[in-house]
């Protein structure tokens, strides 16, 4: 058996000490003769697995007793569209543009009232995190939405926008758990879980409970009700029983490193050194603005479209895979989750340090 190192933006590495648990209890979950997968969902065993996910997730994070935690099937998507119809009242959300996920989102609420884009940064292809100290946010908007970490372009918000008293909802697929948040900052908090916390297939929300509302917008199926899911514990239909177990196996993981503010430290190291590295490289450039760079996403350029093919490839020969650029962007990203170990980064620099002596 041989591991690479994977630099997947999603579905991307999990620590290899769960991977190893959940293989060592593939057959015999606890003595139930059983794995996982093949359990019922109302059985007492998944429902122990349920609380003591939802239990570590809030320990981890702090979450307030008046926040919920909600287990959503259908990923990241699903949420552009639940956030809409579960919080429109006077069907008014105001989007801050910050790249591709962002927009999506904005693009799906449209779909249901009037979406406004209260800032963006689009002009330098979403390299920079706009000012948001002072936005024209609508009297009617029923939240003000941003996409907190940018997978795709490697920016994240340092400092939150000032919403002038209206809910902030967020994405945090690609920064979950990556270091200590402010939960009571938010009035949602989302984040799909095959970034930073375990297999495809779920979203976890975090939701202020006066948010929670039985009059969402008229058509709003069951299935996409946050209500549904706050009622019946997220068991009102068969959840993703085993991506919910591997979520709370990475939970416990991250308990046993430290927490968040471990967990932090961590990523802080792992990206100074890629970091580091391309500021003073010849070859390799970052491409967005420092002040704004993501500890969890890092694109970076040759300037050569042939040469950043070549490193691609030759980097991949060498066991460092999924390096490529987002379709949309080009060059390499390499995206460093809570799961990347540090060695993973330095070598990647060694390899990249090489890669420079040999081609430039
Ligand atoms: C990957 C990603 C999404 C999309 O998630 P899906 O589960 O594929 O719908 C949304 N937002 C962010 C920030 C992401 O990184």
């Amino acid at each position: 058996m041989s591991r690479v190192y994977n630099f997947s933006a999603g579905p991307a590495v999990l620590p290899e000490e769960v991977l190893r648990e959940a293989a060592a209890e593939m057959l015999d979950y606890k003595g139930s003769g059983m794995s996982v997968m093949e359990m019922s969902h109302r059985s007492k065993d998944f429902q122990d697995i349920l609380d003591a996910a939802e239990q570590d997730l809030r320990d981890l994070m702090k979450i307030p007793d008046n926040y919920r935690v909600l287990f959503v099937q259908g990923g990241g998507h699903i949420q552009f569209a639940m956030v809409p119809m579960n919080l429109f009242q006077n069907r008014v959300g105001d989007y801050i543009l910050t790249g591709q996920w962002a927009k999506k989102a904005y693009q799906e609420a449209k779909l249901f009232g009037t979406a406004n884009v209260i800032a963006s940064s689009e002009d330098k292809t979403f390299s920079y995190i706009p000012d948001c100290s002072d936005l024209p946010v609508d009297e009617d908007a029923d939240y003000v939405y941003i996409c907190l970490n940018n997978t795709i372009y490697g920016t994240v918000f340092h400092e939150l926008p000032n919403t002038k008293g209206k809910p902030l909802v967020a994405d945090i697929s690609s920064c979950f758990l990556s270091e200590p948040i402010d939960v009571s900052k938010f009035g949602v908090l989302w984040g799909g879980v095959q970034k930073n916390v375990g297999p495809a297939g779920l979203a976890i929300v975090i939701i202020r409970e006066d948010l929670i509302r039985e009059d969402v917008l008229p058509g709003t199926p069951t299935m996409l009700r946050y209500k549904t899911y706050s009622d019946s514990g997220s068991l009102h239909n068969t959840p993703p029983t085993y991506t919910i177990y591997m979520c709370g196996k990475v939970f416990q993981w991250i308990k046993r490193m430290g927490g968040l503010e471990a967990m932090k430290e961590r990523n802080e190291k792992k990206a100074k050194i890629l970091y580091d590295f391309l500021d003073e490289s010849r070859l390799f450039k970052g491409t967005v603005e420092k002040k704004d760079r993501s500890l969890m996403n890092v694109p970076f350029v040759t300037g050569d479209a042939d040469l950043d093919a070549k490193f691609v490839k030759e980097a991949k020969a060498a066991g460092f895979v999924n390096l490529k650029g987002h379709r949309t962007v080009g060059g390499m990203r390499a995206s460093i989750y809570n799961a990347m170990p540090i060695e993973g980064v330095e070598k990647l620099v060694a390899f990249m340090r090489e890669f420079e002596e040999k081609n430039s």
